[in-house]
């Protein structure tokens, strides 16, 4: 096979700056990165090239997916008509049963079931460590690894159980020096800054009500002394807001600004519940907010004021959230739901089309902070791309493609790349059995859920 390949044929969606669009065009890949973006069709030069024919595809930046819980792939279809504090407290005692297997199992399936629907950059936020519970991060790794997506790693934690006001029982939860050595460990060894980087790893304490002050501070310090990424949950609920204005006087944004967690740097999940000032305080400080629309819809949480965001200057991304309070987990759905929340919210203009693909793909690449490489076909970029069939029953003939993706059933995935890996051919993962993932995963379930059975 020949280093260098070119999709060919297809409609090209760039999401570079100017948001160029080609009807028909073509993607040429060298090494593993992007040599060139043109429109019309390749014309041979009489290299050694191999061709993929894109005729009837839409060619677009791999999906980004900025925030998630991989180990809750085990445990789908709980508590399903109950509130995020109800949920989370029938939900603590059955994670408090995952080890390093199971999270290897449920990461495999929730990475490879992802990767099937557009995403090739996974962002992971691990939260839950049982003692005794082996190392469920590096399996989470693993797993990225063996299906072949690029991989955002965060060592989350949880320092505030029950007995000292927080939600967490005290069995699931750690003290600040071991959460701050195993976040330490984590960066040593996994997180890798360079150019081709696979792996990247973040600082994650879970939600001001389940991590203390002090670790939160401690956090920031250790993330920025190494130069990673900080990331927690913030403004997901009303019961959130009041845990914040009772224990600390303050609403979620203020408390955070208090103790230095705004920045560039850092990107908070779901962010429903800002006010015109919290919005403000976002742009002006560059701090990005990862929005759920699912997961909020499915808790009935409300809705992240995306237009308000956008309007300010915050960056969004887009996340599918835990698959516990998203059994869907689909990046491209997450795009339609962004937009029709919008809308639904804010009138026809809320959201378009294509702010709704940005966020789906370069607007997540900037809350990781990895834009330079990924989110966007351009010349010297990561060849992280998926290719869609757009000549189905469903897409056939449709006037606008990205219509098509964002507002339409998602279609099939004829092609997804990862550094001009294919990880995605004809609708199934090229380096992963599917049927032993979905095993796996019924395994992963019954472990989990048979502790408590039998309590
Ligand atoms: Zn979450």
């Amino acid at each position: 096979m020949s280093a260098v390949s070119v999709l060919d044929g297809c409609t090209v969606v760039t999401m570079d700056s100017e948001q160029h669009e080609y009807a028909v065009g073509h993607v040429v890949i060298d090494g593993g990165r992007i040599r060139s973006v043109a429109p019309g069709p390749y014309v041979p030069t009489g290299d050694d090239v191999d061709i993929v024919d894109g005729t009837g595809c839409v060619l677009t930046p791999g999906l980004v997916n900025t925030h998630h819980h991989l180990y809750q792939w085990a445990t789908r279809g709980y508590a399903v008509d109950a509130t995020l504090f109800e949920w989370l407290t029938a939900l603590y005692p059955v994670w408090g049963n995952i080890n390093e297997r199971v999270v290897g199992q449920a990461a495999s399936a929730g990475i490879g079931h992802l990767a099937l629907s557009g995403c090739t950059t996974v962002m992971d936020h691990h939260y839950v460590f049982p003692r005794g519970g082996g190392d469920v991060l590096g399996a989470e790794i693993e797993a990225a690894g063996d299906i072949g997506v690029r991989f955002f790693a965060t060592r989350g934690s949880m320092d505030l159980g029950r007995s000292d006001g927080g939600l967490p029982p005290d069995h699931v939860v750690e003290s600040i020096d071991e959460i701050l050595h195993a976040s330490a460990a984590a960066i040593d060894l996994h997180h890798d800054a360079s150019a081709d980087s696979m792996v990247r790893v973040g600082v994650a304490p879970c939600s001001p009500f389940s991590v203390t002050t002090d670790l939160l501070r401690e956090a920031a310090t250790l993330a920025r002394d190494r130069g990673v990424r900080l990331h927690t949950h913030l403004a997901e609920t009303l019961d959130e807001d009041d845990f914040c204005r009772e224990r600390f006087g303050q609403a979620p944004i203020d408390y955070m600004e208090s103790i230095g967690w705004l920045g560039p740097d850092v990107w908070f999940a779901h962010g429903i519940h800002f006010d015109d000032k919290a919005i403000r305080t976002l742009a002006r400080t560059g701090t990005g907010v990862a929005h759920c629309p699912s997961s909020n819809a499915r808790l009935g949480a409300g809705v992240c004021r995306t237009r308000d965001l956008l309007d300010a200057g915050a960056p969004i991304g887009l996340g599918v959230d835990g698959a516990a309070s998203n059994e869907a987990t689909s990046l491209l759905e997450e795009a339609r739901h962004a937009l029709l929340f919008a809308r639904a919210l804010g009138g026809p203009t809320a959201l378009g089309v294509r702010q709704a693909l940005e966020a789906a793909t370069i607007g997540g690449a900037r809350l990781l902070g990895w834009e330079d490489e990924i989110g966007s076909i351009e010349p010297g970029k990561q060849a992280d791309v998926c290719l869609w069939r757009m000549d189905t029953l469903a897409h056939a003939g449709i006037a606008d493609p990205v219509a098509g993706l964002v507002l339409g059933t998602p279609p099939p995935l004829e092609l997804a790349l990862v550094a001009g890996r294919p990880v995605v051919r004809g609708g199934h993962l090229t380096r992963a059995d599917e049927a032993a993932l979905a095993a796996g995963a019924v395994e992963a379930s019954r472990q989990v859920r048979a502790p408590v059975l039998a309590g």
